[in-house]
């Protein structure tokens, strides 16, 4: 990645955690609480799915820059999608930030997280919003733990 690249994106995380997009509760969604006790980042994400497709989504809670920014950014690209694509886009974002994985181009503004493959201790914190969102869209548990 070059530096001015690494740049724009790091502008693009600090935004998304500053001003986050689909900030509120939906009192009509699905609720799951996602806790990640590294880091001590809590939020609970939103979900209104219908005919298998995302029609509303939104999170609220307390967190580090990246875990606010990583549910900001979701939310942002996840909405209006069918429930495989946002499957899709999670394993795709999850190789990414796991393995330094190149993203595929269909995953959009999500590439800014690339570089969170260099900072383990952080990957928890770019993908609590992801396995709080599989949890609500599952529907089996109100409540996860990423330890
Ligand atoms: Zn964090």
């Amino acid at each position: 990645m070059n530096s001015e690249l690494r740049e724009l994106y790091q502008e693009i995380i600090v935004d998304h955690s500053k001003r986050p997009r689909n900030f509120h509760k939906i009192a009509a969604g699905r609720a799951v609480e996602g806790f990640n006790p590294l880091c001590g980042d809590r939020l609970t994400v939103y979900v209104v799915v219908d005919d298998d497709k995302i029609v509303d989504v939104g999170f609220v809670g307390n967190g580090c820059a990246i875990s606010t920014a990583s549910a900001s950014v979701m939310t942002e690209a996840i909405k209006g999608k069918s429930l495989a694509e946002a499957h899709a886009m999670f394993a795709q974002f999850h190789a990414m930030v796991t393995t330094g994985a190149t993203p595929d181009p269909a995953l959009g503004k999500l590439a800014v997280f690339g570089g969170v493959a260099e900072f383990p201790s952080r990957v928890k914190c770019a993908t609590l919003p992801w396995h709080t969102l599989e949890a609500a869209l599952e529907g089996n548990e109100d409540r996860i733990s990423t330890e």
